[in-house]
């Protein structure tokens, strides 16, 4: 008597497991079950177990209700269809948060690496909620899965059949979760055939992590969110800066450019009355300039728990002037997502019951944050 094959169970998702050890899933299965599983998970996503048409329908059955780490709370779109946004609800009940912006050569997503953050940038909807927990590689690599599905699903309109681009600008501080985001950069380079060029790390200027990331061997783009360009209100805004200050953090920066020779881009939320004078985009150009930096400005994003405000237009053209004029490369972002809760973060404070309208109107609409930064050459 032959011995049976044991029946295949999943007891979680498949993305929590290393994309070389899928077999370990599959036992009593062929060698190439798992390659086809991989191909499934990482090449080509899609949203549903019953289109994986070569996986024998007792795979796909087991497989059926575990597929993805996270369920799928909201899903809005918005811009006639060319940004998608979804808050997805993991394990424990931590809010996951990733946005996919459609441009017409593009589609950017934005995925987060942290359910919350622990950072408390003073005007960020994310640190304004606290931290819940890190995001495992798993949960943070198949945000960029069930985009790449939802698109194959729905396409994105005019745009591309996929993601081209990839920005760790969504909830949680990347760096602050260095093993786990390293494995996700990891997966979606080796194992999901992204290139290193079209990823991008944001953060908030944690030294070590910068030091760390520049001696991997992808060439990622680096974004720094700087905000201010002196430490004393930098500190008000930004409260890591009292640890790691602007110098050393542009000396890090210098040492992610040097090492991988992918110039470094300086994020800036404008914030009226705050950093959004003519003084500051003075400074902020001499260390543009300094870093051959480019820098993506973008008009804050207001969030319902804070009292700063967008700056006016006025000051937004006056700064961008300024730094044109003094010599930086800048771009100052176009706003997306309007009908749908813009800043990261947001969907998750509606979930929470926080009431957006209870914060006064702002004469600027919203932008969505995260900002897509600028393919610099
Ligand atoms: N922790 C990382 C990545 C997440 S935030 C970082 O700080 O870079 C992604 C970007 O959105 C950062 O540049 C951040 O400063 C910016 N941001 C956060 N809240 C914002 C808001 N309310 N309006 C505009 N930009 C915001």
């Amino acid at each position: 008597m032959s011995p049976a094959t044991p029946a295949i169970r999943f007891v979680d998702s498949p993305y929590r497991v290393d994309p070389g050890d899928l077999a370990t899933l599959l036992p009593g299965e062929p060698e190439f079950r798992s390659r086809q599983l991989r191909d499934w998970l990482y090449r080509t996503p899609v949203l549903s177990t019953d289109d994986m048409t070569n996986l024998p329908l007792e795979i796909r059955s087991a497989l059926a209700d575990h597929l993805w780490p996270f369920s799928v709370e909201i899903e809005q779109s918005a811009d006639g269809g060319t940004t998608r946004k979804w808050l997805f609800r993991g394990e424990g009940g931590a809010s996951i948060e990733a946005v996919l912006m459609g441009y017409p050569r593009r589609a950017t997503l934005c995925v987060s690496s942290q359910a919350g953050c622990a950072m408390g940038c003073a005007f960020c909807a994310s640190g304004q909620f606290g931290f819940e927990r890190h995001l495992d590689a798993g949960e943070i690599v198949a945000q960029l899965a069930y985009a790449e599905a939802s698109i194959r699903d729905i396409p994105l309109g005019s745009g591309p059949d996929h993601v081209t681009n990839v920005v760790f600008m969504g909830m949680g501080e990347p760096l602050a979760n260095y093993a786990q985001v390293r494995e996700a950069l990891r997966r979606m380079i080796e194992t999901m055939g992204h290139s290193a060029r079209s990823i991008t790390v944001s953060t908030v200027g944690v030294v070590p992590g910068i030091l760390r990331l520049a001696e991997e061997p992808w060439p990622v783009n680096l974004a720094v969110s700087l905000h201010a360009a002196d430490d004393e209100l930098r500190s008000r805004l930004v409260p890591l800066n009292e640890r790691y200050p602007i110098a050393a953090v542009v000396e890090a920066a210098r040492t992610f450019f040097t090492a991988k020779g992918r110039r470094v881009s300086i994020e800036w939320a404008l914030i009226n009355g705050l950093n959004d004078s003519v003084d500051q985009a003075i400074e902020l150009a001499a260390i543009a300039r300094d870093l051959r930096a480019h820098v993506n400005v973008i008009n804050l994003n207001p969030t319902p728990l804070s009292s700063h405000r967008p700056a006016r237009t006025h000051a937004v053209r006056a700064f961008i002037e300024a730094l044109r004029g003094e010599g930086a490369n800048v771009t100052l972002r176009d706003t997306r997502g309007q009908d749908i809760d813009a800043a990261c973060g947001q969907l998750r404070l509606r979930g929470a019951g926080v009431d957006e309208s209870t914060s006064s109107p702002s004469p600027h609409p919203n932008t969505l944050t995260p900002t897509e930064p600028e393919e610099v050459p």
